[in-house]
């Protein structure tokens, strides 16, 4: 490509971001959804008791949320969010009934109590109605109501993207996670209900039961979850890292003899990810794998599952080699975000690449583990073609915007590229391990992962970040010999700062060089062999 038609290639390129950055019209409700208001930076989340009552036959629901919270800054006003037709009965602190504006989700609550800095505070909201109907769950949320075989009320919420204020109040901002959680949602009482964290007590009443679930970790407000049903449960114990782990599984009554035998995959899931991420985060609430009526969905310590007992992603291989049919997609991926999405979460939905493009990759390294590192890369290589190139992976902050679906498929080729510039398996398990020690249990930005990543590795990553994350173009080794000893290479169609090492194939001989923007040379001796190291994401160009 010459100078001429790169640039205009560039300028096409620029035009179709803005054009569709354009199209995509952000509201005031986006912007009340996606910052930090005034009214959510003054306070910390502490502690949530979300008590629900549950009415399969009216599908309605009608609980409470009390809301503990310690006050960082003087304030008098305080944001819940919570959508329609959901409605907010009252809120009140210390007795005393508060005053309400609402502003389509936000509510924005006067405290008549002066806060004081430092001090703990609780506010109990009440609710009710008819939650949103999920029409395609996972990724058009809300609550499922549906019946399993026997006619028995199979129910399930799930509302990443969305956001947990489609049916319960609540901080809908993922930068303040709560410290802890009572879950205790009240159901019929021939059915169960599972949440995340432990069970910690049940309580009989007439024709109901209550399920008090324990969570004693920070969590994410999209990972809070119901799952009620006609539900038999079994178990096992994992000797992991950190000691026994519980590993607790929720299926329906008909599946359960299916149920054991799929389930394996968490135990071997366990063992691969502990030995790539890490100990398992959350050893003291306990790993679940919760079946639902929908695909599934990385709930905290409540993975749920609908991938119908079978290997693959519905039953086939994303990545057309053979190998994702090794594994079951959704007890993998989705568990692999107990690392990425539940231990280490995004402060902004923008960031979404830190919880799928290492998710996406953990699935590779799951083949790694038991298959050997050709199998992974074979993986994330496979995937290539579900990559758009067209928009970048980061999105627009403040506004609730998730970036490119190219967080997943490139995602996982982007850490591929970077494990191969690492040039350190070791090395590469350590930075790995260690992003799950650094910023364990904490919400985080790009820039802290991005930082992390270039410190440990010692090679400055930014313009590597900043070509791979926030651009769509994929950089191309432009190269020549001039004669038979010398050999030219630049990168193309990339931002004018990339540089970024790379492996070339030279028969048996494997040289690493270091090309920028600029022309560059060095001694090599001729070879028409000559390719460059496949698991690079990246594409190259004889161009004399
Ligand atoms: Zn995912």
């Amino acid at each position: 490509m010459n100078l001429s038609t790169k640039l205009f290639a560039t300028l096409v390129f620029f035009l179709t971001v803005s054009i569709s950055y354009a199209q995509e019209k952000f509201t005031r409700a986006d912007t009340l959804r996606g910052s930090i208001t005034p009214e959510r930076e003054w306070w910390d989340l502490n502690y949530y008791h979300l008590a629900v009552e549950v009415f399969p036959e009216t599908k309605s629901i009608k609980g409470t949320n009390t809301v503990r919270y310690q006050v960082k800054k003087a304030h008098q006003v305080l944001q819940i969010d919570l959508q329609e037709p959901l409605r907010i009965i009252e809120a009140k602190q210390d007795g005393q009934k508060l005053e309400i504006q609402k502003e389509g989700a936000a509510h924005f609550i006067s405290l008549p109590k002066k806060q004081v800095v430092g001090s703990f505070e609780e506010v109990i909201i009440s609710y009710e109605g008819q939650p949103k109907e999920a029409v395609r769950p996972p990724w058009d949320g809300g609550i499922t109501w549906q019946k399993d075989e026997n006619g028995n009320h199979f129910i399930a919420s799930s509302n990443q993207g969305i956001g947990s204020s489609i049916w319960w109040p609540s901080k809908d901002h993922p930068a303040d996670e709560v410290d802890s959680m009572l879950i205790s949602i009240t159901v019929p009482k021939n059915l169960m209900n599972i949440s995340n964290g432990r069970l910690v007590k049940t309580e009989t009443k007439g024709q109901t039961k209550t399920y008090h679930w324990f969570v004693s970790n920070p969590i994410n407000d999209y990972g809070v979850n119901i799952n009620i049903g006609d539900y038999v449960h079994f178990s096992e114990k994992y000797q992991g890292e950190k000691g026994l782990l519980d590993m607790e599984y929720y299926v329906m009554r008909d599946n359960l003899e299916k149920a054991k035998k799929q389930f394996m995959d968490a135990g071997r899931m366990m063992e691969a990810f502990e030995h790539w991420f890490g100990p398992y985060p959350f050893y003291e609430d306990s790993y679940k794998l919760v079946e639902a009526p929908y695909l599934g969905m990385e709930h905290q310590s409540s993975v749920t599952y609908g991938n119908g007992y079978q290997n693959g992603y519905r039953g086939t291989d994303l990545s057309g080699t053979g190998w994702g049919m090794k594994f079951d997609f959704i007890i993998i991926h989705e568990s692999g975000h107990e690392w990425f999405a539940n231990n280490i979460t995004y402060k902004d939905v923008a960031d979404m690449w830190i919880h799928e493009s290492f998710t996406n990759y953990s699935e590779s390294l799951y083949l790694d583990y038991f298959y050997g590192k050709e199998a992974g890369q074979e993986y994330v290589r496979g995937t290539r073609t579900r990559i758009d190139n067209k928009l970048p992976i980061i999105g627009r902050y403040s506004v609730n915007s998730r970036g490119s679906g190219d967080m997943y498929y490139k995602g996982g080729n982007i850490l591929n590229t970077l494990r191969e510039i690492v040039n350190d398996d070791e090395k590469w398990r350590k930075i790995l391990r260690g992003l799950n020690s650094e910023f364990y249990h904490q919400t985080v930005t790009t820039a802290q992962v991005e930082d992390y990543i270039s410190q440990e590795a010692g090679i400055d990553l930014s313009s590597f970040f900043d070509q791979y994350l926030r651009n769509s173009t994929v950089p191309i080794l432009e190269y020549f010999f001039s004669d038979d000893q010398t050999f030219n290479f630049r990168w193309a169609n990339c931002i004018t700062s990339f540089e970024m090492p790379v492996d070339l194939n030279l028969g048996e001989k494997k040289v690493r060089i270091e090309p920028t923007t600029k022309w560059t040379q060095v001694t090599l001796e001729k070879n028409s062999d000559l390719t460059v190291d496949v698991d690079y994401y990246v594409g190259s160009l004889k161009v004399r």
